[in-house]
């Protein structure tokens, strides 16, 4: 049978012990492996513009991370249960943006908390993120329980003040665990200087995650990401965000509302497929051969998405430099990406105290949150976040910086 992959970020304040814990899960799982980390970095060297069509198939997600992303480093290890991948993010904006991009995939968080320093201004804010992208699996470790002698009531100092704080934006840890990545305690092996806890330890707790189940029932939604010519043939290629892919299936592209009908769905050097389903990236070839390019969302005519100019979102502005409303930006969402500027901030928030700035307001800064209405120049197909992420899900360009992230609320 086929193993399981489940992916998880590890999150929390510089220094609180991200990279020793991951150095630990791998040291005590066997698994670091060296081979498949060249093996990645080699492929995703060779990925440019002139690939060819099997290369494109077996790696259009990668291609796709990187259009808006910088390098996500992925490291691997298995438990009995399951594999792992932990993904990490070089720091914390790359963090933020790799989170809010979906780039990360994450399906799970551990949110890790120096037992002596607690809750810090980095640990908050990527709580509210996790919060804010609906990544309900959560599991708290306090850290570095050796330097505070492996004392109950400091770590439950602690995880009241963690809770506290998660409660506030609507995120119940599965498990709080103590431990100490330096000395391996509570890690995969139970540790013997916190007899007090009788909990789950670290490996225990990650195979408690779930998986998610494929979201069934929902409308086909395809964002093309390229076409290709292959033996004289137009191949378009993306990868199914929800719903199913099938011959036959009449399909409307969005915005620009061309409609035909898909006639194969198919994946290079493999015989036609009878259907691509969510997650699954593709190539389909058309009944029309109809001018589309990327950008393009396939969707069932008869359940599209919203094509708008107007979105209200939440944003996470992210650039030291702040937005003034009205700047020209461009919005990235999906495959798509047009001109947009905010036309509104109707609320102002610090995403570490949460506290509200104000009210209507004329700008965002740093590590600011927004719930804003922005205009786009052109129409796009947008869904709210919570009904289909992929295309409720965006990024705010500035120049070449991705400046924020965000959700589209409505
Ligand atoms: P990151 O910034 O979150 O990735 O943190 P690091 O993993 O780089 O750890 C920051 C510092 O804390 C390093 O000096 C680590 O050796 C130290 N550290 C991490 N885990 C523990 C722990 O369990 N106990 C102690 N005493 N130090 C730790």
């Amino acid at each position: 049978m086929e193993r399981e992959t489940l992916n998880f970020v590890i999150v929390g304040h510089v220094d609180h012990g991200k990279s020793t814990l991951i150095g630990r899960l791998l040291y005590d799982t066997q698994s670091l492996s060296p081979q498949k980390m060249e093996e990645v970095e080699r492929m995703s060297k060779e990925l440019g513009r002139d690939v060819e069509f099997a290369f494109v198939m077996d790696h259009l997600q990668e291609e796709r991370d990187q259009g808006i992303t910088i390098d996500t480093a992925q490291t691997f290890f298995k438990t009995d249960l399951r594999d792992y991948v932990i993904i990490d993010a070089p720091g914390h904006k790359e963090f933020i943006k790799n989170m809010i991009t979906g780039a990360s995939q994450a399906q799970a968080a551990v949110l890790i908390v120096d037992a002596d320093e607690g809750v810090r201004e980095q640990t908050r804010r990527h709580a509210y993120l996790l919060a804010m992208l609906g990544l309900e699996q959560v599991a708290v470790v306090i850290n570095k329980m050796d330097l505070v002698e492996f004392g109950q009531e400091r770590f439950d100092a602690v995880t009241a003040e963690v809770t506290e704080f998660l409660g506030k934006v609507g995120v119940r840890p599965l498990q709080v665990v103590p431990i100490s990545a330096k000395e391996g305690d509570n890690i995969a092996v139970r540790s013997e200087q916190m007899e007090w806890y009788a909990g789950p330890i670290v490996l225990e707790v990650l195979d408690r995650f779930r998986l998610p189940v494929r979201p069934e029932g929902k409308p086909l939604r395809l964002p093309i990401q390229d076409v290709y010519k292959v033996d004289d043939r137009r191949i378009w290629v993306g990868r199914v965000e929800s719903g199913i892919a099938e011959p036959g299936q009449e399909v409307v592209f969005l915005p620009a509302e061309s409609e035909t009908r898909i006639t194969s769905v198919e994946r290079f050097l493999e015989p036609p497929l009878e259907k691509a389903e969510a997650g699954e990236s593709v190539g389909i070839t058309l009944a029309d051969p109809l001018f589309v390019e990327r950008g393009q969302i396939a969707c069932p005519p008869h359940s599209r998405p919203r094509v708008t100019d107007q979105v209200r979102a939440n944003v996470f502005w992210m650039s030291k430099r702040r937005m003034e409303v009205g700047e020209n930006l461009r919005i990235k969402c999906a495959t798509q990406e047009v001109p947009a500027k905010l036309t509104r901030v109707l609320r102002r928030t610090d995403s570490s105290s949460l506290d509200v700035i104000s009210e209507e307001a004329g700008e965002l800064k740093n590590n600011e949150i927004g719930e804003v209405l922005i205009e786009t120049r052109e129409p796009i197909a947008v869904e709210s976040f919570y009904d289909v992420p992929e295309l409720g899900r965006f990024v705010l360009v500035r120049g070449n910086d991705v400046v924020a992230g965000g959700i589209v609320t409505k």
